[in-house]
């Protein structure tokens, strides 16, 4: 087994958060999952009674930013220094951009970038002081390319991804690495309990929009990616003595992405004249 880690990670009650969790723990490391709810709270510590010392709870919605700060206090001078902080939870809202209401912008980005950044913040100064740590943040393919019906979620993972990439190279030189972790479609509870649907209410959109609002229904526990699978990932990763800005997760999220790039230069090339067109002339 390789040296034991002290993992910090939001949302553990399902899905990769979960996972990741009950992997770690079987790889020997200690993790500090939060959750949101008491039931949550004892199943957590309950499913890891037989491993004492390696599995600790705390609550924590991660738009309670001053909790966050607080928790990290805690669990550092409580616990112990955290050598892996997952920035794991999150959800998807799915909605038509005409359809979906500023509030539903707002939440998204409360809980999927600002309730990050706000977990980041609480553990950076003790990573940068150590001069040691890795940040992972749970991003999306959706961090990468985009879907019609998911702008919100795009923009949060678009968003996150940014400011993980820059945060990494300002934490480069104290031995802090941020990885964006980037999966494709994983059989967690995003597509179905944790997503946020807008209603429909603009006919316009109906052929549009409709047949993806069903398509994803319909395929929730069904996907191709395992979560189980991703943790292990995760693992491996944590492991690496230097883990990369970005790491895709899954073939489908691979596929679609290596199409946005080929897209992305096709399009950089057809408008290079316009684009070079702006400099000074004597640059
Ligand atoms: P999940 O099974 O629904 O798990 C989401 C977790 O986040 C739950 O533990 C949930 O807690 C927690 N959470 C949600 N809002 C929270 C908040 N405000 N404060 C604290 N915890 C909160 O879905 P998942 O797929 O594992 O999602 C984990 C991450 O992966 C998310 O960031 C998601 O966007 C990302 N992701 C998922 C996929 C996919 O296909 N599954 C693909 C790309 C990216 P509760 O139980 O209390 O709701």
């Amino acid at each position: 087994m390789s040296t034991s880690k002290t993992f910090f990670i939001t949302g553990v009650s399902s899905g990769f958060g979960h996972a990741l969790a009950e992997a770690a723990v079987a790889a020997g490391h200690r993790v500090i999952g939060t959750v949101r709810t008491e039931d949550a709270r004892r199943a957590f510590e309950q499913q890891f009674a037989g491993r004492p010392g390696q599995a600790f709870a705390r609550l924590l919605d991660v738009t309670d930013f001053a909790a966050a700060e607080r928790i990290a206090a805690d669990v550092e001078s409580e616990i112990g220094a955290v050598d892996v902080l997952v920035n794991n939870a999150g959800y998807g809202h799915e909605g038509v951009f005409e359809e979906s209401g500023m509030d539903a912008l707002q939440r998204q980005f409360d809980v999927n970038v600002f309730g990050a950044v706000a977990v980041t913040k609480s553990f950076v100064p003790f990573m940068r002081r150590r001069r040691r740590g890795h940040i992972i943040n749970i991003t999306s393919m959706g961090g990468f390319i985009t879907m019609p019906g998911i702008a919100y979620y795009c923009g949060s993972k678009f968003a996150l991804e940014g400011i993980s990439e820059t945060l990494g190279k300002e934490l480069k030189a104290f031995n802090v690495y941020v990885t964006a972790v980037a999966p494709g479609s994983f059989r967690t509870d995003w597509a179905g309990r944790s997503m946020v649907r807008s209603p429909r209410s603009i006919a316009d959109y109906d052929a549009l929009f409709d047949p993806i609002r069903n398509t994803r229904a319909e395929r929730s526990g069904k996907q191709p990616g395992d979560p189980r699978k991703a943790a292990q990932a995760m693992l491996t990763l944590a492991e690496s003595a230097e883990p990369p800005a970005h790491l895709l997760l899954g073939s489908d999220a691979l596929e679609l992405v290596r199409k946005k790039l080929e897209t992305v230069r096709a399009e950089l090339d057809k408008w290079e004249k316009l684009t070079r067109s702006t400099d000074v002339a004597d640059v």
